[in-house]
């Protein structure tokens, strides 16, 4: 099975459709959450996904903004972000975004928004936090976003080993346990201001990071004119 896996596209349409048109034949599209936050489009981007049949968990900006996640911790951008996103969703992506699950497994793959152990919140920013959290999923992979970051930590005993997030360079799994950070689609924090999406043949064993241009004056016009935060508009520049 192949398949696309994309995280927190942040209603940032023009990044997902470059995304969109820089896939291969994929099996699947997985989305890892927050789908919505920060950006300008968010009724639009839930419809693409569902055009594309893409299959989606929860993220804290997705809870937030329908009211079913508590947003006390956000800060003010975010939060300012989150109180235009509720005011703007419509119908269907209320449905959309509630219907979401916390944690979706299908095989060899578990998929959440922050971490196994606590799906909506916890950050995987580090080797140890990664080991911390194998006990707390039982397939061979998880895929995991919120920290906008793309990595690989591969378990090696009880070590986990950073496997390098180069673009378009195919990677090859061996049968270790890991977790895999797909990185942003619509709001890049590695200092690389490109859409950032993974493709991934689990029973092969392949991986490929896919770094993807895209309009990013568009989106950010798009931001400037419904008066979203400055700092949100400008980090797309330098993917931060
Ligand atoms: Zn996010």
């Amino acid at each position: 099975m192949r398949l696309a896996v994309l995280s927190d596209i942040h209603a940032n349409l023009a990044a997902l459709d470059a995304v969109r048109d820089d896939l291969p034949k994929v099996d699947e599209i997985w989305v890892l959450g927050d789908i919505v936050g920060y950006g300008p489009q968010p009724n639009e981007v839930i419809r693409r996904l569902q055009e594309l049949g893409a299959r989606s968990v929860m993220g804290n900006h997705d809870g937030a903004a329908i009211g079913t996640v508590d947003s006390a911790w956000f800060n003010p951008d975010a939060a300012a972000a989150i109180h235009w996103t509720a005011g703007v969703l419509d119908d269907n992506a209320r449905a959309y975004l509630a219907a979401l699950p916390e944690v979706r497994r299908d095989g060899e793959l578990t998929a959440v928004h922050g971490s196994p152990r606590e799906p909506i919140w916890e950050y995987i920013t580090d080797a140890a936090i990664a080991a911390d959290n194998l006990g707390s999923f039982e397939t061979r992979l998880c895929l995991y976003g919120h920290t906008h970051l793309p990595v690989i930590y591969r378990a090696d005993g009880p070590q986990m080993l950073v496997v390098a997030a180069t673009p378009q360079e195919p990677i090859t799994l061996d049968a270790s346990r890991a977790l895999i950070n797909p990185g942003s689609v619509g709001q890049p924090r590695d200092g690389n201001p490109l859409a950032s999406y993974l493709l991934l043949d689990p029973e092969a064993g392949h991986a490929e990071f896919r770094r993807v241009p895209y309009e990013i004056a568009l989106t950010q016009q798009l931001m400037r004119d419904v008066h979203l935060p400055r700092w949100l508009v400008e980090r797309l520049s330098i993917g931060r």
